[in-house]
């Protein structure tokens, strides 16, 4: 017997209903996506579209991948949640996976990455005074940073946009020049618990330090006793084509945080940390009724199972991510000639940056109009964030749209006048 299917809506009803019970927090593109596969996304009015930002670098292994599905299903059908009172399987397998596979001992588990935060400013602070000195609870971040949107999250951000309106705001947080580390020796007072650093800036438009900053770092951090904590929300999972972009860096973190691409989609975040650090939390110091169930774990675990182990023919997809990042910037400088108004094509394994002289968001909104998903960073920056899965063909398909769209949004529109 054939179920009868919902009504299918359609872009303009979605948009219309959508406009009047959510609330107004997002600029949203003008469409409703209601089906994915792989690299591709369709809307509510049957257009299809390759998806360059995987739900904001969430994705990794793009959308209904079979074995993440089936993950899901399974687990749905056996148990969903049961709280932290237990034990929980999937939890302990996925941790397993993480610290097996980082510089970490211990994990926690929460839902997003502004939590993961959170629970990171709280270790770090809780550590610091029982462990090095009553007086040390100063966070030192970054000018341009992006740690998310609880308030202690939003404090830490080096934007005063995400602060406007919020105040008063929680003390003990300082921020210093990015990719400066004699400003950050500078700031250092026994007064500093951490320093906390996205290893490249996402949301300020995939800014990427001078080699030998994140190095510089940890050495002030050692200098001084203090912790180095890394912000891994957007860089970490494979997106910079090793699992953990601090891998390139030749150095560990004491704690790091984790989130978006870490469920391909369901929401987790974690914080993860040395023994030594993980110990300053004891029963009762923090918690999450949903952090680690586990659906979220299932899904998680099989998503890095995914992305370690090898292909067909031995290349993971950290490989991929490497060569495809590779083939995206070359294919991006080599437009570059045509576009005067793109001052810099920048990024590390599959996340990309174009610098426009100019407001980016036109030009990724003609993209979408011809069937490509990016997102426009810091206004004047294309992010691309593709999945860890993307072949050659849609990256040549991609930056066919992107030279048609630069072209297009830097005359000015025929219809304008
Ligand atoms: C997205 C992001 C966050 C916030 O994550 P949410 O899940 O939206 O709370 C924090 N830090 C970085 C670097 C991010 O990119």
């Amino acid at each position: 017997m054939k179920t009868p299917s919902p009504e299918r809506l359609s872009n303009r009803r979605i948009i219309e209903e959508s406009e009047r019970v959510l609330m107004p927090t997002y600029g949203r593109f003008p469409v409703a996506l209601v089906r994915g596969r792989g690299c591709r996304v369709w809307d509510a009015d049957g257009k299809e579209y390759l998806d360059f930002l995987s739900g904001v670098a969430v994705c990794a292994l793009g959308h209904a991948h079979p074995e993440i599905t089936s993950a899901i299903r399974e687990q749905a059908g056996q148990l969903v949640h049961v709280s932290n009172y237990f034990h929980i399987e999937p939890q302990v397998r996925l941790a397993r996976l993480l610290v097996d596979h980082s510089f970490a001992d211990r994990v926690f588990f929460c839902n997003s990455g502004a939590e993961a935060n959170e629970g990171a400013i709280k270790l770090a602070r809780k550590y610091a005074k029982e462990r090095i000195d009553p007086g040390r609870f100063e966070i030192i971040a970054m000018a341009g940073s992006f740690h998310g949107r609880t308030l202690a999250a939003l404090t830490a951000t080096g934007q005063e946009k995400v602060k406007a309106g919020f105040d008063p705001l929680p003390p003990g947080f300082v921020h210093v020049p990015f990719d400066d580390a004699a400003a950050l020796e500078a700031a250092v007072t026994e007064k500093t618990a951490a320093v906390l650093i996205e290893p490249i800036q996402g949301e300020s438009g995939v800014r990427i330090p001078s080699d030998g900053f994140l190095a510089a770092a940890r050495g002030v951090c050692d200098r001084h006793g203090i912790l180095l904590i890394l912000d891994e929300i957007q860089t970490g999972i494979g997106r910079t084509g090793t699992l953990f972009a601090y891998e390139q860096c030749g150095i560990v973190p004491d704690i790091m945080t984790l989130a978006k691409g870490l469920g391909n989609g369901v929401p987790i975040g974690a914080l993860l940390a040395t023994e030594k650090i993980a110990q300053a939390f004891g029963p009762g110091s923090h918690g999450s009724t949903f952090g680690g169930n586990p659906l979220a774990c299932a899904a998680a675990a099989a998503t890095l199972s995914v992305i370690l182990r090898d292909g067909p023919r031995g290349e993971t997809l950290l490989d991929n991510a490497l060569r495809m990042g590779a083939h995206l910037l070359a294919g991006l400088n080599a437009i570059r000639a045509k576009h005067p108004d793109v001052t810099d094509v920048r990024g590390r394994g599959l996340m990309i940056g174009i610098e426009l002289n100019r407001d980016a968001k036109p030009v990724v909104d003609e993209a979408l109009s011809r069937g490509l998903i990016a997102n426009a960073a810091a206004g004047n920056v294309v992010r691309l964030l593709p999945p860890l899965i993307v072949t050659e063909a849609e990256a040549d398909e991609a930056i066919e749209i992107l030279d048609a769209a630069l072209l297009r949004a830097s005359v000015p529109s025929a219809t304008a006048c």
